[in-house]
């Protein structure tokens, strides 16, 4: 299979990892939004969160929850982001699923996303569409 983190994974190519268990590795973001970025990789290959099985998601989360132990710890960084990328409209260019560990700091200019209003009844309609289709 042509996907980078699997070639990462099976030692193809060169990472600069920080954790590895049994189903997650974890190495750092080869073009950092800040000093120690880190992705976590799920070591099965699943496209993204549609396609990973629970026990899965479970197991990735746990390395997940280490590693961002770790950069805080490691560090000495007071927060950070989580982020999954899910589908190229989101960003996503290596479907791979992973999680972005981004460490935070006071002042250090990353923006979030800006945030808007909904229009009346607008937030009413879209939490109704949203719950019917959840299964
Ligand atoms: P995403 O946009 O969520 O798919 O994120 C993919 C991330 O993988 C990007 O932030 C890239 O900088 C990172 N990346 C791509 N190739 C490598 C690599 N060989 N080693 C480490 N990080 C990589
Ligand atoms: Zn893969």
């Amino acid at each position: 299979m042509n996907c980078i983190f699997c070639k990462i994974i099976a030692g193809e190519i060169p990472s600069f990892k920080v954790y590895e268990d049994e189903h997650a590795l974890a190495f750092l973001d080869i073009n950092p939004v800040a000093l120690g970025h880190t992705l976590v990789v799920s070591k099965k290959h699943f496209t993204n969160l549609e396609n990973i099985p629970e026990e899965d998601l479970c197991n990735l989360m746990v390395a997940v929850k280490k590693v961002g132990l770790g950069l805080k710890e490691g560090l000495d960084v007071e927060g950070y982001n989580l982020q999954e990328n899910n589908d190229p409209v989101a960003g996503q260019i290596i479907p791979h699923i992973h999680f972005h560990i981004v460490p935070r700091a006071e002042g250090d200019n990353l923006h979030l996303w800006p945030q808007g209003r909904y229009e009346e009844g607008e937030a009413e309609e879209t939490a109704r569409r949203i719950k019917q289709a959840i299964i």
